[in-house]
């Protein structure tokens, strides 16, 4: 009886076949557009910090990706695959390499994009080979903590509801001393208020008194707004690893607080990782 050997890892093959359910027209036209001018070159932190080094180059990172998008999903490589550079990965190792570049040559900043005449948008393909490493559980150490944290606790730093809680009625206490007025108040869960306001749990676990900072702004302004309870995590550590489950997930408890809550604005402090490019959305034109 006779055995067959894989040639691929099981990780490996795994990245190759979902691949091919993550990729969009968008990528796809970035990943056929480059034509390796090198006029993004410049335009990349990478670069200017390590001159002379081409491996930062935001083409050479992209053509790490390109090359397996080429081999496997584009009929160029199939029948041309040394002219297009197409390529494969076999071992988990390769996959460490490529780990070490989406994640750690690249911040996603689309900087390149810019400055590219091809419109080649690398932070679009960047992030959906993150999303096919963490996929095999190929990632940094730190992001797989925060993002099962995110995922099991509901925040990255794994604070549990009793101590956010706590901290925000600590504060509260320091309001009412700072503003000499017992009757200041950083309210949680208030139903219909104006502004709903979503914090980075760094500030409950470490520097609190950025939301006692917060409340003095909302206290001042007279500003109708309230804490939720659950749904509090602003940051999004889905968008960042390319975990789309992960993405929906985070964003979906926090809109939900807010609908539960019937609030107006979404309002998110400082450090967001991502998770939009606005710091207020007007809530009240969303359907319910
Ligand atoms: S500027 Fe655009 S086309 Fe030119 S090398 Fe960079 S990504 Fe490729
Ligand atoms: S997206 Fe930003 S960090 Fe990544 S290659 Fe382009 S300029 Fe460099």
């Amino acid at each position: 009886m006779s055995s067959t050997k894989n040639e691929r890892s099981y990780k490996a093959q795994k990245v190759i076949d979902r691949m091919g359910q993550k990729l969009t027209r968008q990528m796809v036209g970035s990943l056929t557009a480059c034509v390796h001018c090198g006029m993004c070159t410049d335009s990349c932190h990478y670069v200017l910090a390590n001159p002379g080094d081409p491996t930062f180059a935001p083409a050479y990172k992209a053509d790490r990706i390109r090359r397996l998008f080429k081999r496997h999903y584009d009929w160029t490589g199939k029948v041309f695959p040394k002219w297009v550079k197409a390529g494969s990965v076999f071992t988990d190792e390769e996959l460490q390499e490529l780990k070490d570049i989406v994640f750690g040559k690249c911040t996603n900043c689309r900087r390149c994009t810019v400055n590219c005449p091809m419109g080649v948008d690398l932070a679009t393909f960047n992030r959906m080979a993150r999303g096919l490493l963490c996929y095999v559980g190929i990632m940094p150490e730190g992001v797989e903590y925060v993002a099962k944290e995110q995922w099991e606790i509901g925040n990255q730093m794994g604070v549990l509801k009793e101590d956010y809680v706590e901290t925000i009625e600590w504060q509260e206490e320091e309001l009412q001393s700072e503003m000499e007025d017992p009757t200041a108040k950083i309210p949680i869960d208030k139903p219909d208020s104006n502004i709903v306001y979503v914090i980075n749990p760094r500030e409950i676990k470490h520097d609190p008194r950025s939301i006692l900072d917060a409340a003095k702004i909302f206290y001042a302004a007279g500003e109708d707004y309230t804490m939720p309870s659950e749904g509090w995590d602003m940051t999004n550590f889905g968008l960042f690893n390319g975990d789309d489950e992960l993405g929906g997930a985070v964003a979906g408890r926090v809109y939900d607080k807010v609908d539960e809550l019937r609030g107006k604005k979404l309002v998110i402090s400082e450090c967001g990782h991502g998770y939009r490019s606005t710091r207020c959305e007007d809530t009240s034109k969303r359907e319910r």
